[in-house]
């Protein structure tokens, strides 16, 4: 899947623990092939991967730390942009008014069955709604909406097939306006391609009535089909949204990718099952993550992020420089480290530890050690005011729960860490000279 091939490209970026102009190049490489086998649309692919390409080659990306993790972090960035950012909302007039939503789409991409859990939900906020069975050609149609209305308890407006769909319309608002109704959804009839009489037909409804919003459905299986009707239903009657059904079982994620982008329209809701209480509001950024493989990439962009911490990282560098780190900061090191996801995580972070870290396992149970034997000792031992003599050494262990012998290990391991980061600041320091810690 789509998901899967771009985890396969972050790995590679983040092992590398310096990228260079061509890594990155060969990386937007695979992720433009993965795009299109997806069925993102061309023109997307193409100007998506040029964003993503002109943001990531920056000195400030690849002379920085960690480089891989920012690269993912544009791409999700340049994602959410694509798919507009924000959660767009449908916003009804005020409840003394009739909104009145018109349903179109093509046969089976969802409208019926869109349209009650469109209901269902504006009722559920208080809203008066209807739904109007203005598809006369297929037989099922009415009873299909009929079904789907007493299922979700609205109200279901039909006139049989024997009528123009804009006279059962009129009629329905003027039902409407009689019974205290304030919300109107059009379920129209679709065709199986998009085709001249349909398109008349919506047109009519359109100019007569004062429809709110035209709504589009489409089926995000059919992938770049999907994105090309969203663009002809919008240059023939113009949409106002998209809603994309059938999410459960888009594993490609192309409509979505691409609808808003090609048609400048948004896509505000999503279908996620038969059922109907399977709607959700459509948020970009959500897209985005379920696209790039979920809260594994979330993490590492949290990741990215807490390492570009510079104010935290100037103090710990001062620390490190006068070597005045004693066990609090330990302590404070500890729980970033938790925070951050253990000391190889944080390493492989370090420009040029990828590649020496990769074969050394660490044991992050080891640590707990450390933690608990810092944790029984006083404030003032803590900050290096007390000496730490053999009689506070047994007390220490014993409220750790460990030997003497291992306290005396842990200080000798504080002391040599002591000096390596001392010896580490040094390095840091220098990387922050040429303008690349940021
Ligand atoms: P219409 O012809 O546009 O009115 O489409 P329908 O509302 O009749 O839907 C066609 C089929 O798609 C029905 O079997 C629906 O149950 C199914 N369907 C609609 N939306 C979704 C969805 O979000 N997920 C899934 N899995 N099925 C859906
Ligand atoms: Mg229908």
């Amino acid at each position: 899947s789509l998901s899967d091939k771009l985890q396969n490209v972050f790995k590679k970026l983040r092992s590398k623990g310096v990228l260079t102009e061509d890594d990155v190049k060969e990386a937007m490489k695979e992720v433009k092939r993965a795009l299109l086998e997806a069925d993102v649309n061309f023109k997307v692919v193409k100007s998506f991967v040029k964003s993503v390409s002109d943001r990531a080659v920056g000195e400030e990306v690849l002379k920085g730390l960690n480089p891989g993790h920012m690269v993912i972090k544009i791409v999700k960035e340049e994602m959410d942009k694509l798919m507009g950012s924000e959660m767009t909302e449908i916003k009804l007039r005020p409840s003394n008014e009739i909104t009145i939503i018109m349903m179109c789409g093509l046969q089976g991409a969802g409208k019926t069955t869109t349209a009650a859990k469109l209901a269902y939900q504006f009722k559920n906020k208080g809203k008066k709604p209807l739904l109007v069975a203005c598809d006369v050609y297929r037989p099922a149609a009415i009873k299909q909406l009929q079904v789907n209305g007493e299922k979700v308890g609205v109200p279901v407006f039909a006139m049989g097939d024997n009528n123009k769909p804009l006279d059962i319309a009129k009629a329905a608002i003027q039902h409407a306006a009689k019974n205290n109704i304030n919300l109107v959804f059009l379920d129209t009839a679709g065709r199986l391609h998009v085709d001249e009489d349909m398109m008349n037909e919506l047109a009519e409804i359109k100019e007569n009535l004062d429809i709110a919003y035209t709504i589009l459905t489409v089926d995000s299986m059919t992938g770049q089909d999907a994105v090309n009707v969203a663009t002809t239903f919008n240059d023939k009657i113009g949409i106002d949204g998209v809603i994309l059904t059938k999410l459960d079982g888009d594993t490609r994620g192309g409509a979505a990718l691409s609808i808003k982008a090609v048609t400048g329209k948004p896509i505000l809701y999503s279908g996620m099952g038969e059922k109907l209480t399977d709607l959700e509001p459509f948020y970009p950024d959500r897209m985005a993550s379920r696209i790039l493989g979920m809260g594994d990439v979330e993490s590492l962009i949290e990741k990215a992020q807490s390492a570009i911490d510079e104010e935290k990282a100037k103090e710990m560098e001062q620390k490190f420089r006068k070597a005045s780190f004693d066990f609090n900061d330990f302590l404070d090191q500890m729980a970033q480290l938790e925070q951050m996801g253990g000391m190889q995580e944080i390493l492989s972070m370090m420009p040029g530890m990828a590649s020496q870290m990769k074969n050394v396992e660490i044991d992050e149970n080891a640590a707990k050690t450390p933690k608990a034997i810092v944790l029984s000792m006083t404030p003032r031992e803590r900050s290096l005011q007390d000496p730490i003599s053999p009689s506070r050494k047994k007390r220490i262990a014993d409220g750790a729960g460990v030997q003497i012998a291992d306290v005396n290990r842990f200080l000798k391991q504080f002391e040599q860490s002591k000096k390596m980061m001392k010896q580490m600041s040094g390095m840091m320091g220098g990387k922050r000279k040429r303008g690349g810690f940021k």
